[in-house]
């Protein structure tokens, strides 16, 4: 009875870390997206503020531009020399601004070029990630939902055969478990414990065969059953499992 429960709590314990697994995925997914979806918007971001740069560089031009036709027409009207000289001076500086703005804005347009297509990119890259992770984030949750009401199906026949078993004994047991998280009833087999695999003695030998009460294994702690040698037909060792229990 207590090897059935735990045949049921070793199906469990895979079963969880399975879970485990599948929930680490999950997670996985969901942040390669996220981190993705953070990447755009802060190449959006970017966008934004070149865009802002290069306005700022259009008024500046534009500026410029006037103060150029304001100080032509000034120059027109002016008589003297030494005045029309000085626009003259005013106008050269204000077109070699004018020629480093432009020089300017046209390096931040094509920078924006590049992180217009580059941001086409990451889009599509986006929309990619999005649909993978949605067909995942599926998969793995119907997985998660499968393995839980397999728990739950473990959980119920588990709960009737507990209900069966001997108490005390299903009370060291659960104790053995809780700690190991294997097997923890095992069968001596060629004088030596199937748990930790290390010889005993033929004193113990004879205390587990007589199944008068649980012995532990002196090395690892397990609790030790006598296996009754599964031989001749399937029929025999039915009725042999059945007497042993
Ligand atoms: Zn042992």
């Amino acid at each position: 009875m207590i090897l059935e429960i735990q045949e049921l709590d070793m199906k469990m314990i895979r079963l969880m870390n399975v879970k485990k697994q599948r929930r680490n995925e999950l997670h996985n997914v969901q942040k390669e997206l996220d981190d993705v979806v953070h990447k755009a918007a802060g190449k959006d971001e970017h966008i934004a503020a070149t865009r802002k740069d290069l306005r700022i560089l259009e008024t500046q031009i534009t500026d410029v531009n006037a103060r150029i036709e304001k100080a032509e027409a000034k120059q027109n009207a002016i008589k003297k020399v030494e005045e029309f000289n000085a626009m003259t001076g005013e106008i050269t500086s204000a077109q070699r601004e004018k020629t480093r703005l432009e020089s300017q804005a046209s390096e931040v347009t094509d920078r924006l070029v590049a992180e217009e297509e580059g941001i086409q990119d990451l889009k599509k890259e986006v929309k990619r990630v999005q649909d993978t992770s949605k067909s995942l984030q599926k998969e793995l949750t119907g997985a998660i939902e499968e393995i839980n009401s397999e728990g739950v199906l473990l959980q119920k026949e588990r709960a009737s055969l507990a209900a069966n078993a001997d108490h005390d004994l299903l009370e060291i047991y659960e104790r053995l478990l809780h700690n190991k998280k294997d097997r923890v009833l095992v069968a001596v087999e060629n004088r030596t414990c199937s748990g930790c695999h290390i010889v005993l003695t033929a004193q113990h030998e004879n205390l587990v065969r007589r199944g008068e009460r649980p012995v532990f294994c002196e090395h690892c702690a397990r609790l030790h059953y006598w296996k009754v040698e599964e031989e001749g037909p399937s029929g025999d060792v039915a009725v042999k499992r059945r007497r042993k229990k």
